[in-house]
């Protein structure tokens, strides 16, 4: 942060110093009062901080997985000291309501606990027994080795715990990271930085803040690169990791579904709904957004949904909890949502409650939506806002069909009484996620993996080992258990009876039946030497 305007701590962040013409202001979207401003770093700036990082990134490699969990645990311990400061900075650039700026600390420590803590034992070699008799002449071992340098390029709508997601099991792996926050909410970034620094770690995190040029010079220039964000953006980003040949993970947009059965308990549903759709403002990539509903609930569904939804408050919190339902992050999303309504209403579509912005600044009521369909964009397109779609569905099948009716695949909810049909549907969505009876569940357990399948992304994070292991290069050794010959069976220059026997002991080894002995067919491969 170089400066701030709303009273917001100076930051003592490590940055990249611009050219002072070159700065991006961050807005909160609640008042539209300038609350900082950033520097727009460029792309000769980005490939310094990746040479600083490559540096250093040798010696937090080799104080290995238990030094470095000390070095997270400070950090830990920092963000739950600074948690009232955070959530201030937070709260500033999204307008959020205070219950959910408080989140992404607390989030994010329950994230820095688990990886750091565990990163040793996901990160130790691996001695996997060997999948033939043939290969126990060998010791195998599986080293997992970390990528130099990290790119983590985020989205608006957590500005504290997206980067934290990814930053802290990379950081756990031994990796170093380059952040690239997004323009739009930056000064929450430049607080982890501002942490990291205060706690005296080695310098192995470094933020540039930026717009879409400052992160294409992350992609270009660093050694694996997790993304959040649209299809879009991810797209580009796909496609110039593949000319780099540098892997990459991305987690984009989503199209969530709700189930509703008609033996669903349907209070829990509609205020679990309600909570799905509208929290955040509907800006989760997870969030509830179109809703199918058996026929013989529906109506009764409907009117308990839109109760919970009327019923929200929605407005602008200072340090004290009142709301629910806060700003949304800028102009352009009430834009979309409000495309996305009025085209839904020009095609026959009711609006029950909600569906138009309110007050000054971005806020956006609360929105159900009734008589739609997959004609409309308010279900076939991401609206990220607070909108609630609710179709009527003739049995689970439709429903079925219908939310797999979608270029997304992020995840899903499904709501019954019946534990078994939870399941069978669970298993039938085309989905990286499904919760049953509940929302954002899957979010909160850092043992699952948390990807996207379509449209929605390519990879993972967390999974309990894979979210360390991701950020890392597996490395296979091989050493002989045995005093070794002067050559083996099976090298050159070839004795063919040799052969035949290594062969032999193969296919005996690999083959089922008859085939694992048919020595005939041996001595075939012998062909005229015979
Ligand atoms: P949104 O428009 O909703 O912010 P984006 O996918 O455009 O979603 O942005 C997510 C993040 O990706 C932001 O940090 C943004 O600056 C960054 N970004 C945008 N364009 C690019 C790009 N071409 N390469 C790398 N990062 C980008």
């Amino acid at each position: 942060m170089t400066k701030t305007e709303s009273g917001q701590p100076e930051s003592t962040a490590k940055t990249v110093d611009p050219p002072a013409d070159s700065e991006i202001r961050v807005l909160n979207p609640a008042t539209g009062e300038v609350v900082g401003s950033v520097p727009d770093t460029t792309a000769e700036q980005v490939v310094a901080a990746i040479a600083e990082l490559r540096e250093h990134q040798r010696a937090w490699q080799a104080i290995g997985a238990d030094e470095r969990k000390e070095w997270l645990l400070e950090l830990q311990d920092w963000i739950i000291d600074n948690t009232e400061v955070l959530a201030d900075v937070l709260q500033s650039e999204t307008g959020k309501p205070r219950v959910d700026s408080l989140i992404d600390p607390i989030f994010g420590s329950d994230l820095i606990g688990y990886y750091a803590r565990r990163a040793a034992k996901f990160l130790a070699d691996e001695h996997p027994a060997p999948h033939s008799p043939l290969a126990r002449v060998k010791r195998l071992t599986t080293v997992f080795e970390p990528y130099p340098v990290v790119g983590v390029i985020t989205p608006w709508n957590f500005p504290l715990a997206m980067p934290l997601l990814d930053v802290i099991p990379a950081l756990a792996a031994g990796a170093a990271v380059i952040l690239k926050p997004s323009e739009v909410t930056p000064l929450s970034a430049l607080e982890l930085a501002r942490g990291w620094a205060e706690i005296g770690a080695p310098p192995v995190l470094s933020v540039v803040t930026g717009a879409g040029a400052t992160g294409a010079a992350v992609v270009e220039h660093a050694d694996y690169i997790q993304f959040t964000g649209s299809t879009a953006t991810g797209r580009r980003i796909a496609a110039a990791c593949a000319t780099r040949m540098v892997p990459y993970s991305l987690e984009l947009g989503g199209k969530d579904p709700a189930i509703v059965l008609a033996d669903a308990d349907l209070d829990r549903a509609a205020h679990g709904i309600a909570f799905g759709g509208m929290f955040n403002s509907g800006q989760v990539c997870i969030s509830v957004e179109r809703v199918y509903v058996e026929a013989p609930v529906y109506d009764e569904f409907v009117a308990k949904l839109t109760a919970n939804v009327k019923a929200l408050r929605q407005g602008r919190d200072d340090r004290t909890p009142r709301n629910d339902v806060g700003a949304m992050a800028n102009e352009s999303q009430v834009g979309i949502v409000a495309r996305h309504i009025d085209e839904a209403v020009a095609a026959g579509a009711k609006v029950l409650t909600g569906g138009k912005r309110t007050g000054v600044g971005t806020f956006f009521e609360p929105t159900v939506l009734v008589d739609v369909d997959h004609s409309m964009s308010c279900i076939s397109e991401e609206t990220f806002g607070p909108t609630l779609p609710v179709m009527k569905v003739a049995d689970e099948a439709e429903a079925i069909r219908l939310a797999n009716d979608s270029v997304y695949g992020l995840s899903a909810t499904v709501w019954t009484g019946d534990k078994a049909r939870g399941e069978r549907v669970a298993r039938a969505l085309n989905a990286g996620a499904v919760n049953i009876n509940d929302v954002f569940a899957n979010l909160f357990n850092f043992a699952l993996p948390m990807g996207g399948w379509g449209d929605s992304g390519v990879g993972a994070r967390w999974g309990g080992p894979n979210g360390v292991r991701k950020y890392c290069r597996a490395k296979a050794i091989t050493a002989p258990m045995l005093p070794t010959q002067e050559r083996e069976l099976t090298w050159m220059p070839y004795d063919l009876n040799k052969i035949l026997i290594g062969l032999g002991a193969m296919r005996a080894a690999g083959a089922r039946g008859m085939r694992r002995i048919d020595i005939g067919a041996l001595l075939r491969l012998k062909g005229d030497n015979r």
